[in-house]
């Protein structure tokens, strides 16, 4: 049986292209960017270049970003660095997120509330998962060390007007961070156009490889290093440069750039069928996330009364691989924080179902998806694991 992998908000499999600009700096050129031989000059070469362009995509200084290990820590280094930088400037200790973050941010802020003595407020979202700027505007105060809003949501695929919050913060001298973890497979990530002050992005959501990130901080923006020792990135992040990893994020970033309406075109109309499909073929169904303002890849769904857990098990079974919005994969569920966040009772937000397409999907595998779906969802509301 063939499998059908309908998950690209999960993962990405890494671009042939993205793989091959990686591939000599395993082996041939190996050496420390750090050292001063011409080893570590070439090493230092390519990882100079990988910054120069993402600094092009972002539209920002090479200077201004700093490499990490994955999208959640980038998270953890703009909320954690900038808060506790602003507070020992100002005393500010409020830190204003959504509360339907990805938990790189949520636990982050959670962190700082329960360990570091910061309070934290957690602003609501519409019944589509969207931060209105009004609702910034009127939580900011002198107090705010940092707002943390995400540009687009992984759970539903919602954007954020992040411009209009950004705007929001800067009119009040406040610093504004977004998660743009998983909106950069799809939409620009200009940092003046956004008028952010961090940013943070990791490379396998857009056709990358696993376990490297980058943070864009803007010139000036305090932040106190999280990981210290070497003086890697500015002093920012030590740990001898992961040379391969970043050749292959900043590779990814500049097709991704480069191909952005391109992808966008392909799975729009495919994306647009499912769910028109999905919401006529299966009874009890609702979309979650905006009808418009979303991702371009995502689909998101709940279905009433159904155990979404076992549903993605059926599909597994069926050959198809989806992901859902419950916390808890056995014993006792609970709708994801995003579920309930939308307003969405238990016996909803219990079912939930995200199918998220990529540079792989052919309309013959959505259809075959649609055929199996139906009955699967009706054995979820039956079955109940
Ligand atoms: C995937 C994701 C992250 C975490 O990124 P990792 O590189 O997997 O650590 C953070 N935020 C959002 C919105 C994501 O989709």
């Amino acid at each position: 049986m063939s499998r059908i992998y309908l998950d690209y908000a999960a993962t990405t499999p890494v671009d042939a292209r993205v793989f091959e600009a990686m591939r000599p700096f395993f082996s041939e050129t190996f050496g420390n960017p750090s050292s001063v031989h011409r080893y570590g000059q070439r090493a230092e070469a390519a990882v100079d270049e990988a910054r120069e362009t993402v600094a092009a995509v972002l539209n920002c200084r090479p200077d201004e970003i700093i490499f990490t290990s994955c999208g959640s820590e980038s998270d953890n280094l703009a909320l954690r660095g900038a808060a506790l930088a602003v507070r020992a400037q100002t005393g500010a200790d409020r830190i204003l997120t959504s509360r339907a973050e990805h938990p790189a941010v949520s636990k982050t802020a959670a962190d700082l509330e329960a360990h570091y003595g910061f309070r934290v407020e957690w602003l609501d979202v519409d019944e589509y998962g969207r931060v209105a700027p009004e609702t910034v505007e009127r939580a900011v105060d002198e107090k705010t060390a940092l707002v943390s809003i995400m540009y687009a949501n992984n759970e539903i695929g919602t954007i954020n007007p992040i411009r209009e919050i950004a705007a929001v913060c800067r009119a009040r001298g406040v610093l504004f961070h977004t998660d743009a973890v998983q909106a950069a497979a799809y939409l620009p990530v200009d940092v003046q156009a956004l008028g952010v002050d961090l940013l943070s992005l990791g490379a396998h959501k857009f056709y990358g490889p696993k376990g490297v990130g980058a943070l864009y901080v803007r010139k000036g923006t305090p932040l106190l290093p999280q990981l210290t020792g070497g003086g890697q990135e500015g002093g920012r992040r030590a740990g001898t440069s992961n040379v391969p990893y970043l050749v292959g994020l900043a590779e990814a970033l500049r097709l991704t750039a480069a191909e952005r309406e391109a992808r966008a075109a392909h799975v729009r109309p495919l994306r647009d069928h499912l769910i028109g499909a999905v919401l006529e073929s299966v009874p009890d169904a609702r979309l979650t996330g905006h009808p418009v303002d979303r991702l371009p890849n995502h689909a998101s769904f709940v279905f009433q009364n159904a155990d979404g857990n076992f549903l993605l098990q059926l599909l597994d079974a069926a050959g198809f691989a989806c992901s859902s919005g419950s916390a808890c994969k056995t014993g006792n569920p609970e709708p994801s924080e995003v579920m309930t966040a939308l307003g969405l009772p238990r016996e909803w937000g219990l079912g939930s179902l995200r199918v998220t397409l990529g540079a792989g999907t052919t309309a013959e595998q959505v259809e075959a998806f649609l055929a199996v779906l139906p009955d699967l969802v009706e054995k979820a509301q039956k079955g109940r694991g």
